[in-house]
């Protein structure tokens, strides 16, 4: 199974992802964790671009594009090779983070958005989606926490409230539109309550 974890600024994702690896691990599921934008060194090296601000100077269709081409080496290869051996995916931010971040967040028509994706991910699509979904304001908070934290200083985390409520509302739009892929978390609980309804879903909807 694919799945991935998407949500605003300091949602949990990374942690929820540690916690359910570890989870199955207990119960003899090998799963690999990995992140977007990269997961493999050549997308890292793209990563390390698009958060410093500087591949903006080509204009938001190009950084789109450039999270496309960190997403095909990723797919070719991790994510593909992992899943054809059964491996489990967890991957932290997917296909949604570009719908929302580039998409709705005005940058990039999200028709173009759609045509990137398919073409890009085609048939790769998660199998679970876990919406991490908490106040932008609880969220950048928790963040900001992160003394240091290479995500916390990014340009992407510098933009105003009502940026943060946007991309949220998109979040739960994307889940209300693709209710079979998509389950939301309340992330305002405690690491242990977000783990113990993220485990729940996964038990309903995949095979464990
Ligand atoms: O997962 P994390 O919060 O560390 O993501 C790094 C940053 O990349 C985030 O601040 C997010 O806003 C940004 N991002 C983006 N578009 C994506 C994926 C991530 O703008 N498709």
């Amino acid at each position: 199974p694919f799945i991935t974890f998407e949500g605003g600024e300091g949602a949990g994702k990374s942690t929820q992802i540690r916690r359910l690896a570890a989870h199955l691990q207990t119960l003899g599921i090998d799963a690999v964790m990995t992140r977007e934008p990269g997961g493999s060194p050549k997308a890292e090296r793209i990563r390390a671009l698009l958060l410093s601000g500087a591949a903006k100077r080509f204009g938001t269709l190009a950084e789109a594009v450039l999270f496309s081409a960190a997403r095909i080496d990723h797919i070719d290869t991790l994510i593909a090779p992992a899943l054809a051996r059964g491996t489990w995916v967890l991957c932290d931010r997917f296909i949604d983070s570009t719908r929302v971040y580039q998409g709705a967040s005005g940058d990039v028509d999200p028709r173009q958005i759609a045509i990137l994706e398919r073409v890009v991910a085609g048939d790769i699509m998660p199998d679970l989606t876990f919406i991490l979904d908490l106040p932008p304001e609880v969220g950048l908070a928790r963040a900001g926490a992160r003394a240091g934290a290479d995500s916390a200083s990014d340009r992407f985390e510098a933009e105003g409230l009502a940026f943060h409520e946007t991309l949220r509302a998109a979040f739960l739009a994307i889940a209300a539109a693709e209710p079979k892929r998509c389950v939301v978390i309340d992330a305002t609980g405690d690491e242990e309550a977000v783990e113990t309804a993220i485990w729940s879903a996964v038990v309903e909807r995949l095979d464990v």
